[in-house]
C-alpha cells in the first residue's frame, strides 16, 4: 500500500520543529532565531541519534570485515546511498557518495573534464555561481587551455536564457550551473536548459546544494550528465554528499583519489579498479554520516518535499513581505521561482555590523560574499546579508526578525 505524503495542513509544524533540538537554546539570552539554513542546516533528533546509535552500538568500517559489527556497518553506508537514490529518483549505481558538493564538483572536474578538454574548448557556467562551481573549472581551464564563459542575469536575478543558449556554441563541452542560487535563491529552469545544452551535444553539470533540501528532486527527469549535492544542507550530517553521474560517464572516468576500497586487484604491475560509484570512494568513508543522512532522508521523506516546498514559500511569502515594510531595505533577487532565501542590505549599514548586532538579538544569519565574488562584482556591493529559512521555521520568529532588524537598523542609523 502507498501511504500518500500528508498535505501540508495536516502538518504539525510545532511538534517538527520540537524535533529538532539546537532550536530550543538561546543565543546572548535572547530565544535563538535560526536563518541560516542555506549555510547549514540544522538536525532533526533522528539524525544525531542515528548518528549517536551507529557509534554505540555498531560502529566498524564497511566493506571490509566480515563480523556481524562490520555488516551492520556496510548496511547502513549502502542503506544510505539507496534511500538517497530512491529520494532523487535515480540508480544507486549511478550514485557516488562523497563529502559534499564541493568534493562532488572537483571529481567531475578532475576525472571528466581534465582529459577531455583541450586548447580551443570552452566550459559555460553562470554569474550566479558558488565559487564551488567556479573555481575547479578555472583550474581545470589553466590545465587544458580551455576557456570559461559566463551567462548574464537579468534585473530580477534570473538567467538571461537567450543570452545563455547563444553562448552554448560547438567548442563548448560542458555547462555547469546551480539548481538555485544560494544568494539570490532564484530556483532555475534546470530541466529546460539541460534539454537545450544536451540538444547541442553539450554536457550538463547541476550543482544541486540549494535545491535537494527544499523541493522534491527528479534527477532522471531534469536530463542533466551530473548532479551533485550536499548533505549537511538537507538536515544530514556534515562532511556528506552525492555526485549523481550517468553510468557512461562514471564507467569511462579514471579514479580521483586512489587507495583501499576502489580497486578489484592490486599488483605491482597494475591496479584494476572497481566498477561504478566504488571506484570514486577510496579510503574509510564517513559511516557514521552516512548512516545520519540516511535518516535525514528519512526525515525528509515522512513530512514529504511537497510540503516542504509548500511551507518554505509561504515563510518566503510573508518574509518578503515584512522586508518590504522595513525602510531602506533592498533585497537582491526577486525573481517569481525562488527559494526561501532572500540577500538584502540596509542604507546606511554595513552588512556585517547588520549581522553581528543581529547576533546580539539572537539572529543567526550570514553576511559576506557568500562564496559568490562574480555575483557580488555583479551587484557592485563587496557583501549582502542573507537570511535563510527553512521548514522548521516560524511565522513567529519572521515578526521577531523584523522587530530586531528595525532595532539594530536605527542603532546603525
Ligand atoms: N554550491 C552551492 C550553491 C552552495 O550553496 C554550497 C554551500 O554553501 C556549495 C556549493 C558547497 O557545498 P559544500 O561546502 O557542502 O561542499
Amino acid at each position: 500500500m502507498t501511504v500518500a505524503a500528508p498535505t501540508p495542513a495536516a502538518i504539525d509544524w510545532t511538534a517538527v520543529r520540537a524535533d529538532f533540538p539546537v532550536l530550543t537554546r538561546e543565543v546572548h539570552g535572547k530565544p535563538l532565531i535560526y536563518f541560516d539554513s542555506a549555510n547549514t542546516g540544522q538536525k532533526p533528533n533522528a539524525v544525531i541519534e542515528t548518528v549517536d546509535d551507529f557509534y554505540r552500538r555498531h560502529n566498524a568500517n564497511v566493506s571490509r570485515a566480515v563480523h556481524t559489527l562490520g555488516t551492520e556497518a556496510t548496511e547502513a553506508y549502502e542503506g544510505a546511498r539507496a534511500k538517497l537514490a530512491r529520494f532523487l529518483n535515480v540508480r544507486g549505481d549511478e550514485l557516488v557518495l562523497c563529502s559534499g558538493t564541493t568534493f562532488a564538483i572537483n571529481l567531475v572536474a578532475y576525472s571528466w573534464a581534465l582529459p577531455r578538454l583541450k586548447p580551443g574548448d570552452a566550459i559555460v557556467l553562470t554569474r550566479m555561481e558558488h565559487h564551488a562551481n567556479i573555481v575547479p573549472w578555472q583550474l581545470v581551464a589553466q590545465r587544458t587551455g580551455a576557456t570559461i564563459k559566463v551567462a548574464e542575469l537579468d534585473e530580477l536575478g534570473r538567467l538571461d536564457l537567450a543570452q545563455l543558449y547563444s553562448l552554448l556554441t560547438p567548442e563548448v563541452k560542458l555547462l555547469a550551473l546551480t539548481h538555485v542560487s544560494n544568494v539570490l535563491g532564484t530556483v532555475n529552469p534546470v530541466r529546460e536548459i539541460c534539454r537545450e545544452a544536451r540538444k547541442r551535444g553539450i554536457a550538463t553539470l547541476v550543482d544541486g546544494s540549494q535545491a535537494a533540501p527544499h523541493r522534491a528532486l527528479d534527477i532522471a527527469a531534469i536530463g542533466c550528465d551530473f548532479y551533485a549535492l550536499t548533505g549537511h544542507k538537507m538536515s544530514g550530517p556534515t562532511g556528506t554528499g552525492a555526485l549523481w553521474a550517468r553510468r557512461e560517464h562514471l564507467d569511462a572516468m579514471p579514479p580521483f583519489i586512489g587507495g583501499g576500497e576502489m580497486i578489484k586487484e592490486v599488483r605491482f604491475e597494475g591496479t584494476v579498479f572497481a566498477d561504478g560509484p566504488r571506484r570514486f570512494e577510496a579510503g574509510t568513508p564517513n559511516i557514521a554520516g552516512f548512516a545520519g543522512l540516511g535518516a535525514a532522508v528519512d526525515y525528509l521523506g515522512a513530512l514529504g518535499m511537497d510540503n516542504i516546498e509548500a511551507r518554505e514559500q509561504a515563510l518566503l511569502e510573508r518574509f518578503t513581505a515584512a522586508l518590504g515594510e522595513v525602510p531602506g531595505l533592498r533585497i537582491f533577487g526577486t525573481a517569481p521561482d525562488k527559494a526561501a532565501v532572500v540577500s538584502f542590505l540596509v542604507e546606511g549599514a554595513h552588512a556585517h555590523d547588520l549581522a553581528t548586532l543581529l547576533d546580539l538579538e539572537g539572529v543567526a544569519i550570514r553576511s559576506g560574499h557568500h562564496c559568490a565574488h562574480p555575483l557580488m562584482q555583479h551587484f557592485g556591493v563587496p557583501a549582502t546579508c542573507r537570511a535563510s529559512l527553512a521548514y522548521y521555521n516560524t511565522f513567529e520568529e519572521i515578526d521577531a526578525f523584523v522587530a530586531a532588524l528595525n532595532k539594530v537598523r536605527t542603532l546603525l542609523a
